[in-house]
């Protein structure tokens, strides 16, 4: 079997993405209109975030609830060498951090400015929240927008053979990590992102819209 679909980026799947609803925790579906460019992120765009179960909607994507991650980029306070800092992605970002100068090896305390981190989290990229259809497997969590985003993940996976040659740097499958393109996961993915399409359907068949 050969996998030859298009190379989409993972934003081409982000129109209907399936979250966690923060209210209730039944699956609640982020909808957004894309503008015609997307890459590298959407601008321009609205999404509207609804559950069916208990009526929660957000629409104000400043509420941002995923994770975020840090920057110091400043002059060393005692001798006026650049210092570059970046703290990991985390949901709990805090004021501070003592950074010590690679140049005259003082350490001070420095403020750190926190932005938006939409990458490689299991998260929707416009309000943070957290992925319905998301599952660990091994160490490693594999995370899909919806079913579309699914059923080519599947596909690719399942395929023995995959024209790789025409991807780019913004397309998806360019962008999974190893151990989804290692043909020895290739059981328990499958195995795992099918049980994730039916606990899928099986919350939200009979309100489906
Ligand atoms: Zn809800
Ligand atoms: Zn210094």
């Amino acid at each position: 079997m050969r996998f030859n679909k298009p190379a989409y980026p993972t934003v081409h799947f982000s129109e209907e993405i399936w979250v966690n609803c923060p209210k209730c925790s039944e699956p609640a579906l982020v909808k957004t209109e894309l503008p015609k460019y997307t890459l590298p992120f959407p601008r321009g765009h609205k999404s509207i975030c609804s559950c069916s179960h208990c009526g929660f909607q957000e629409t104000n994507e400043s509420n941002w609830s995923g994770f975020v991650q840090g920057f110091i980029n400043r002059a060393c306070g005692n001798c006026g060498s650049g210092i570059s800092y970046t703290t990991e992605p985390t949901k709990e970002p805090y004021e501070t951090s003592e950074i010590t100068c690679d140049v005259c090896k003082a350490t001070r305390e420095y403020e750190i400015k926190w932005y938006r981190y939409r990458n490689d989290k299991p998260t929707d990229p416009y309000f943070g929240f957290d992925l319905f259809l998301q599952t660990s497997i091994k160490d490693n969590v594999l995370w899909l927008y919806n079913i579309d985003h699914l059923d080519y993940l599947k596909e690719y996976v399942e395929a023995k053979l995959r024209e790789d040659d025409v991807r780019h740097k913004y397309s998806m499958i360019t962008n999974l990590p190893q151990w989804v393109k290692s043909s020895k996961n290739r059981e328990v993915i499958v195995k795992k992102v099918n049980k994730l399409r039916h606990e899928l359907e099986k919350k939200t068949l009979h309100n489906n819209t």
